[in-house]
């Protein structure tokens, strides 16, 4: 799952990004309205935290522009206990959540977790499975038949994103900028040294799963 942050506090903005990626999530960071609203009409998140007051450029204004150009990605916004009329103009203009400064770890995680409810069959909140295969959050795993093994946090983003769009090929570039984003220098064979230690640690426990290859393209779960 990958989440923007638009948020000007700089310490929040790096405390949110913290808490999210500890929670397993891919994060990108901004502190200004021009930078959210670019970064967000890229449309290559799964969810967006957004901030309502911001230097060059409000939430309202951002999130105003995401819907005009047809961008679903689900919004949650912060704001402050003296923002009423915001937060009341936010919902009226598509943002699905919101959450009021300050707020506590567990009730931020909650919300994220119900604004990127995965389309890929899902358990409860910490588990995803495939034809038996449970990829569990919390642990950090695959689990197939009681065994068990764990993932690194690349391999447990890769297989994430492989359960939510089963026997679908996902193309490298897509599967690069969800997990690396665009301004890294992930190479290509950085993935298929990702996807084969997947592939071991798949038949390790015997789960009846395959990660195929679409050659020149990318990879599919079957
Ligand atoms: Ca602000």
């Amino acid at each position: 799952m990958k989440i923007l942050v638009v948020e000007d506090e700089v310490q929040l903005a790096d405390a949110l990004s913290e808490i999210l990626k500890r929670n397993m999530y891919s994060v990108d960071t901004v502190y200004d309205g021009i930078d959210g609203l670019d970064n967000a009409l890229t449309g290559v998140y799964d969810g967006i935290i957004l901030d309502i007051m911001l230097p060059h450029m409000s939430g309202i204004e951002i999130l105003k522009n995401l819907r005009k150009e047809k961008i679903n990605t689900p919004v949650l916004l912060l704001t402050a206990r003296s923002e009423v009329e915001d937060k009341i103009n936010g919902l009226d203009c598509g943002a699905d959540d919101y959450l009021t400064k300050p707020f506590v770890t567990g009730e931020l995680l909650a919300r994220v977790r119900a604004l990127t409810r995965r389309r890929g069959e899902v358990i409860d909140d910490n588990k995803m499975s495939f034809n038996g295969l449970e990829l569990n959050k919390s642990k950090c795993s695959i689990i197939y038949n009681g065994n068990d093994i764990k993932l690194s946090l690349k391999e447990y983003q890769i297989m994430e994103l492989l359960i939510a769009n089963p026997k679908q090929i996902l193309p490298k570039e897509r599967i690069i900028e969800k997990i690396w984003g665009y301004e890294s220098n992930a190479e290509y064979n950085n993935i298929e040294v990702y996807i084969s230690f997947l592939r071991k640690k798949i038949s390790v426990i015997s789960a009846p799963v395959q990660i195929k290859t679409a050659r020149g393209i990318g990879y599919s779960l079957e």
